[in-house]
């Protein structure tokens, strides 16, 4: 599941503070907090058919992250939603689109660690790309030896840019020839996919990991919400690993590949032969919604 480069992508426009640049000038300065630390904020968002679908609900995540790690001279969500707005009517983008939302702690006067070298405000960043969902219609998971962070190291409650904890995760799975790792917490409970959220199903009920340390998704959010409001019996809670390698169904959530079903974990097939009807149920409220909700473009 190597993503290749899409050709359509050759001439893109990227925002950055203001301006659009060509792919090949659209640069940020060797200053920036994101090259000096990782330090910025993010988000992933999709097009659909002319909608930006949960924007307030991305724009809200990446203010509370910038709220948290204390960014200055952070822009408000409607000049957030201007620059994004621009940046899809210069590309031409309503649909089968993914957004790259970054907002860096800015430039620092020299480098160094400390956020008070930072003086000339945050620096904003939208890199819109063709790219349909990049999942192809099952993925296998392997266990990594590294932990999910909890909030006593860094808070998966701020979505942040400093993705090496999930990045090592993913390097073990390249070596295990799986399509992306599972990440346990610290007391040894599935937490996450290394980018996405993960959900099972047993006996039509649907279990998904408390959100202690994996990341808050959006995607996990809805569907969370879509079951509530359909009465499909749904419950966040600590679930172990051999409780998904016996589950009936499992799949993995995000707004890159939105929902994905998952063939084994371990090596460990997921059986499937249970519970198919409610995997289909919610993967269809998911479409009809991705179809029907999103904040319009205005061009
Ligand atoms: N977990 C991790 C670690 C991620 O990076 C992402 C993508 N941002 C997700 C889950 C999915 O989140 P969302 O549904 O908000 O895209």
């Amino acid at each position: 599941m190597l993503q290749k480069f899409n050709p359509k992508n050759k001439d893109l426009q990227v925002y950055i503070d203001g301006q659009l640049y060509h792919r090949d000038e659209a640069n940020v300065s060797v200053f920036d907090s994101v090259v000096q630390g990782g330090d910025a904020v993010w988000e992933g968002l999709r097009v659909y058919n002319g909608r930006l679908f949960c924007l307030d609900k991305h724009l809200q995540r990446l203010h509370d992250s910038a709220h948290a790690m204390a960014f200055t001279d952070v822009p408000d969500k409607e000049t957030i939603k201007k620059a994004v707005f621009k940046t899809l009517e210069a590309n031409g983008m309503r649909d089968g689109v993914h957004i790259r939302l970054t907002l860096t702690r800015g430039k620092k006067i020299t480098s160094g660690m400390d956020p008070r070298l930072n003086q000339s405000g945050s620096t904003l960043i939208v890199l819109a790309e063709w790219k349909p969902p990049v999942y192809p219609p099952s993925i296998t998971l392997s266990t990594s030896t590294i932990r999910r962070n909890s909030p006593s190291t860094i808070d998966s409650k701020i979505h942040h840019n400093n993705l090496i904890n999930n990045i090592l995760a993913k390097i073990e799975s390249n070596f295990a020839g799986t399509d992306a790792a599972l990440m346990l917490d610290l007391h040894g409970f599935v937490s996450e996919a290394n980018g996405t959220n993960i959900f099972m199903i047993r006996d039509g009920k649907v279990l998904t990991p408390t959100a202690d340390s994996c990341l808050h998704g959006i995607t996990r959010r809805t569907i969370i919400d879509l079951c509530k409001s359909n009465n499909l019996p749904i419950k966040e809670r600590n679930i172990s690993l051999t409780e998904f390698y016996t589950a009936d169904q499992v799949f993995v959530t995000g707004t890159m590949g939105e929902l994905t079903p998952v063939s084994a974990i371990d090596g460990r097939k997921i059986v499937n032969k249970h519970s198919q009807n409610t995997l289909n149920q919610i993967n269809t409220l998911f479409n009809e919604l991705t179809k029907t909700q999103g904040e319009p473009l205005p061009f």
